[in-house]
């Protein structure tokens, strides 16, 4: 039996990462079907749904999917497709592994960054709910519950015990948010004890920055709310060498999507310049989480033979290989 999986390529250069991940994945010998499913700005302005019922259909048969990008515009117009697919599946989990591939030149090419980024995905400041008291004067609801914190403490302190990692970080704005970030914080704590072997420790926001940028080394497992965890994830993914490289995952009780952490990058959109590892490296957590350990490993090792020839890399990282040139490199390397 195959694995059915939806595709969303999205917009952007959203279909060209998608259309070499899809390579890449297939090269590895596993068996999977793809269930393709279009989404793109022109689409959602068409239908006027931010999330047309074909893909919610798709989703709740095969379960699973591998997404690019869709654009979310600025200040105004329709809901951010991300954010409705998260709260539609309840994928309350982000995931977000930011680690050092070999070859690349960083700020911090003699220390070894590997820290994964848990990120409550449903609430916070991305609950939407926003108005204009009167005129120039507008509030945004922060919302935090208990439920949705100790959900994702409870998934990142797992995650930790069963890869063995020794060290969760949870990170607020507690001093100020003394409610808000207070209950997220003692959701924290509070699953923190049923974990004495796992250390546990808190920095604010603020200081959490400084320290990632002066000795990112030293973290293990991050575990924020849902705004802060994607101001960290872009400054974490720069530590390593950019958004172009950096996977993610977004996990549900019932349903997983896995996207990289980039958005649609419209500045280099079409010109086969975009980086396709980070969808290539979110293909390896979707293969993981299928079960198919054997493929996630030929591609993962495929992905950092590339990097350690260091001949065929895109432009962010240094290279001048274009978004084909890289995949048929990954390619070459699975089929040696
Ligand atoms: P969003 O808010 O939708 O997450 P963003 O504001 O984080 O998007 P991106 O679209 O991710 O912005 O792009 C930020 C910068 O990183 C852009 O200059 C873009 O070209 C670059 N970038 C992002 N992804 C890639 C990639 N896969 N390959 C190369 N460059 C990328």
């Amino acid at each position: 039996m195959p694995h059915y999986c939806t595709l969303i390529p999205g917009d952007g250069i959203g279909p060209e990462v998608a259309h070499a991940a899809v390579r890449a994945v297939e090269a590895t010998g596993v068996d999977i079907c793809w269930r393709r499913s279009e989404l793109n700005e022109a689409i959602i302005l068409e239908s006027g749904k931010t999330l047309p019922h074909y893909l919610l259909d798709s989703l709740n048969e095969t379960h699973v999917g591998l997404k690019g990008p869709v654009t979310t515009p600025v200040a105004g117009g329709f809901q951010s497709v991300n954010v409705a697919l998260r709260k539609a599946l309840d994928l309350f989990a982000n995931v977000r592994p930011v680690r050092t591939l070999p070859g690349i030149k960083t700020r911090f090419d003699d220390v070894r960054i590997d820290m994964v980024i848990f990120r409550e995905n449903t609430e916070d400041l991305y609950s939407g709910l926003e108005h204009e008291i009167v005129k120039d004067v507008v509030t945004s609801l922060k919302v935090i519950t208990r439920i949705a914190s100790e959900r994702i403490a409870r998934y990142a302190f797992n995650y930790a015990k069963t890869n063995r990692r020794r060290q969760v970080t949870a990170i607020h704005k507690a001093n100020i948010m003394k409610l808000a970030d207070g209950l997220f914080l003692r959701c924290c704590r509070e699953v923190a004890a049923q974990f004495p072997e796992i250390q546990y420790k808190e920095l604010i926001v603020d200081n959490a920055s400084l320290q990632l940028v002066i000795r990112p080394e030293t973290f293990d497992i991050l575990l924020l709310p849902n705004l802060y965890g994607d101001i960290v994830s872009d400054l974490a993914a720069g530590l390593v060498g950019g958004l172009g490289i950096v996977p993610g995952a977004n996990m549900g009780e019932t349903h997983a999507i896995f996207e990289a952490v980039h958005g649609s990058a419209p500045d280099i959109a079409g010109q086969g310049k975009a980086n396709p590892t980070a969808l290539m490296l979110s293909a390896v957590m979707l293969l993981t989480h299928l079960g198919e350990n054997e493929s996630a490993c030929k591609l993962q090792n495929a992905v950092e033979t590339v990097y350690r020839e260091g001949k065929q890399l895109t432009g962010d990282v240094g290279g001048t290989a274009s978004t084909e040139e890289f995949t048929d490199a990954v390619l070459r390397t699975i089929k040696a």
